[in-house]
């Protein structure tokens, strides 16, 4: 049989196969990743072929992994020096933010988006709690928008709270897998409330078949909203992964700047201090946004607070 993995503890895994059935799974034998050293072989998103067992216990064994389209790793919690696969085959990130109670920082969204840009993970910037914004905010709010949409980026706004731009979401969503990621507070679970139906119950589903005594809150977990249509949560977690990325290699994550490379005089400029450097005369032209380049210069030396 074939399906996918919704929830996964390290030791047992739970399956949804193609008519929606779930699944109490476990690895047969031992699989290993190339190159890497993980505390987990499979992650939520995962596409695996299984048999379920006819010896008596209704448990199911994987026995094949399809290759990921792409995934998402962090620092694994237990063992410093493994990545934890937080989660595999994501087609669209929405990340949630909002300009007050509280403030998303505009370094967090942009370290975000970066890292998006580094697993290759297309996002939608959604600001929510609209309903709070007054006039002068909701201008700002117009500008960052501007300011995004610009260099390709998706921006959407919306209030959980009155129900509104709620619908545009779920058609974003439409046969794909995809992570709602935002620091806590910004309405996360407001807006899967409203985008998944029968939470409640799919919830207590997947949890009646999780391990009693695992804290499974730092796992991600998989919600089918329609068929073939699936968000992953990642509770506790609200950057998207780690990733190691070269300081001459950075800009080519902040796609305004990604165009403009090959113009610099230096093929290994950094966009800091060196002459003729195509980036920093866009951003005097006003070409690319300062909040941006601050952004960029605040990554680059690795002095930006994680807010
Ligand atoms: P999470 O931590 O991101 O999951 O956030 P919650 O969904 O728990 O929401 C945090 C707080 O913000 C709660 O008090 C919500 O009622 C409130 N909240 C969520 N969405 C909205 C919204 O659109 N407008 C307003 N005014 N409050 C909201
Ligand atoms: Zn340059």
């Amino acid at each position: 049989m074939k399906g996918v993995v919704v929830k996964s503890t390290g030791s047992w895994y739970l399956v949804r196969d193609e008519a929606a059935k779930l699944h109490r799974a476990r690895l047969r034998g031992k699989f290993k990743l190339k190159g890497m050293k993980v505390s987990n072989p499979l992650a939520v998103g995962d596409k695996v072929e299984f048999d379920v067992e006819t010896t008596g216990e209704d448990t199911a064994v994987i026995n094949k992994i399809e290759t990921r389209e792409n995934y998402i790793i962090r620092q694994s919690t237990h063992k410093t020096a493994h990545a934890h696969i937080v989660a595999a085959n994501i087609d669209l990130a929405l990340l949630i933010v909002t300009l007050v109670s509280p403030r998303t920082s505009f370094g967090f969204i942009d370290r975000f988006l970066v890292t998006a840009e580094a697993y290759d993970i297309p996002t939608v910037i959604v600001y929510n709690k609209t309903d709070l914004y007054d006039e002068e905010m909701q201008n700002y709010q117009r500008q960052i928008t501007h300011m995004y949409e610009q260099i390709g980026y998706d921006v959407r706004a919306v209030s959980a709270r009155n129900n509104e731009g709620i619908e545009e979401l779920k058609k974003l969503l439409h046969h794909k897998t995809t992570l709602l990621s935002g620091h806590s507070g910004v309405g996360k679970s407001s807006l899967i409330n409203l985008i998944v139906p029968d939470l409640e119950l799919k919830t207590s589903e997947i949890s009646n078949f999780s391990d009693k005594g695992v804290h499974t809150t730092t796992f991600a977990e998989m919600f089918e909203i329609d068929p073939e249509t699936f968000i992953i949560d990642t509770p506790g977690i609200k950057e998207l992964g780690i990733v190691d990325i070269p300081k001459n290699e950075l800009s080519h994550f902040f796609p305004e700047m990604r165009e403009r490379l090959n113009q610099c005089r230096f093929n290994n400029c950094t966009h800091f201090n060196e002459p003729g450097c195509a980036v920093v005369e866009a951003v005097r032209k006003n070409e690319i946004s300062l909040t941006r380049f601050e952004s960029y210069l605040s990554m680059l030396h690795g002095d930006d607070n994680r807010k």
